[in-house]
């Protein structure tokens, strides 16, 4: 955490009021970075991932300038945030709310999965931020419900994701539709290759902040492997869970039918266990995830793409069930845990066949994960020694879903081999004077639009 306080970065009393409702005493490092240099009308690159405090990091500097700039019309928005999951769009969102209690600003957020009609009902006064996932945000611009002509702000949040997904050609339809005069601010787990093409035609002279360094996992993490055989992980889970006395377990499987299986003999274990993947409803999802959070399952079982962007304070334990065949998804997963300073532990079940994407993964992390039998599970079939590989070239993104559809569940195809963006900016010196907050806690001026540079608008 860094040195600076949330009243140094020139936000107006009503955020800061709000910041601390919330329990934040100091900004977080992607915090302390990120808003003053988008108070200051800057483009900004970020490599973060969740549990950074990102979302922070780009809603409260965006509420800011909102705050003082002209209403918005009907079916308008100004500010534009495009994540690749439904629950991280809900969770942007209800952040927002809560950063914004105290300003006469509109939030809303819109995905697919569920009726368009209200979200059409909410946009019809306009919204001041709307949080989207690609395809349903293009279906209701074909439906006239939303135009883009006053977006000034523009957040592409998990870009990483978003290509993996493969959202590129939605995203790079919305692109062409805003106004060329905006400011852009992209967050990402990773950079890859295809992330940085991405943002060559998003980002203008971007501030880069990067608090990932490279590949790394938290180091309150504690990271350990079983070696084990495929035919005993389900065993071997509940005997963790049952016999650590385990509670709030977080456990990845590669597809949504493993992990309906999974859940099933969890619960047949006695073990209060739910899914959450793609093919689960929205309802269902929120559930699981309340329920999870409230104590009242224990074992939530996830498909990586659900899980993204789940934000679950303090996650004790990480288990994966499967090692993820894309290397860049197992620190994705890990992040899950050891968040904000705070210990977990990630344990991954591992068997003979998983031997390369083992290698993968270390190759990537730069370390060999500890081997550590447990007791009864001896695998028959050995894990043999890994030797770490280098990480795998990027993919080419898959082809984009087009509509509502779109926020559908697909199988791993990200890119592992990432390089994070240049040096941090130094946010101490970001706090340009004239930016801090007036004693009547008005917010501070700041360059209008039209007095900036030109924003590009298209992906090349
Ligand atoms: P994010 O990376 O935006 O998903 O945030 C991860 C978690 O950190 C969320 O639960 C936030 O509420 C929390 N958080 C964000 N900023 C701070 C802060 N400055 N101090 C403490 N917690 C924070």
């Amino acid at each position: 955490m860094s040195e600076i306080q949330f009243a140094d970065l020139g936000l107006s009393e009503s955020l800061l009021k709000a910041v601390a409702e919330q329990g934040y005493t100091i900004p977080s490092p992607v915090q302390a970075q990120a808003i003053p240099a988008v108070l200051q009308g800057r483009d900004v690159m970020a490599a973060a991932q969740t549990g950074t405090g990102k979302t922070a990091g780009f809603t409260l500097p965006i509420l800011h300038y909102l705050d003082n700039g002209q209403r918005v019309s009907s079916n308008r928005i100004r500010a534009l945030i495009l994540t690749p999951t439904r629950e991280l769009a809900a969770q942007i969102d209800e952040n927002i709310k809560a950063y914004g209690k105290y300003l006469p600003l509109r939030s809303a957020v819109v995905f697919g999965g569920v009726k368009i009609n209200p979200q059409m009902i909410a946009l019809r006064r306009g919204v001041d931020i709307l949080v989207a996932c690609p395809g349903r945000l293009l279906d209701l611009y074909q439906q006239n419900a939303v135009r883009f002509d006053e977006v000034e702000f523009l957040v592409l949040d998990e870009a990483d994701r978003m290509l993996d997904m493969g959202f590129i050609n939605d995203i790079k339809k919305i692109l062409a539709k805003l106004p060329a005069k905006r400011q852009n601010l992209m967050f990402s787990a990773t950079f890859s290759q295809d992330i940085r093409t991405l943002a060559k035609g998003l980002v203008n002279d971007p501030i880069e902040i990067d608090v990932s360094p490279r590949n790394s996992t938290a180091h309150t993490v504690e990271q350990w492997l079983v070696p084990l055989d495929k035919g005993s992980k389900a065993k071997a889970l509940i005997e963790l869970v049952s016999a650590g006395n385990w509670h709030q377990v977080l456990v990845f499987t590669r597809t949504k039918h493993g992990a309906n299986r999974l859940t099933k003999q969890l619960e047949e274990a006695g073990i209060k266990a739910a899914a959450i993947h793609g093919n689960k409803s929205q309802g269902a999802r929120t559930r699981a995830l309340a329920e999870f959070k409230s104590n009242d399952i224990r074992v939530l079982v996830a498909t990586d793409i659900a899980a993204r962007g789940l934000d679950i304070d303090q996650l004790p334990h990480v288990v994966n069930y499967e090692l993820p065949n894309v290397a860049a998804d197992y620190v994705h997963r890990i992040g899950r845990t050891g968040r904000a300073g705070a210990s977990g532990e990630a344990l991954s079940l591992v068997c003979a066949e998983e031997l390369e994407d083992l290698e993968g993964i270390e190759g990537l992390i730069g370390r060999t994960l500890e081997r550590r039998e447990l007791e009864g599970f001896a695998p028959q079939v050995s894990l043999p020694l890994s030797r770490p590989k280098a990480p795998r070239k990027p993919k080419k993104p898959k082809q984009s879903f087009g509509s509502s559809s779109a926020q559908g569940e697909r199988s791993n195809s990200a890119p592992g081999n990432n390089s994070a963006p240049k040096k941090p900016a130094n946010g101490k010196s970001a706090n340009r004077s004239g930016q801090s907050a007036s004693k009547d806690g008005a917010a501070p001026s700041r360059p209008r639009r039209s007095q900036r540079g030109p924003r590009s608008s298209s992906v090349s």
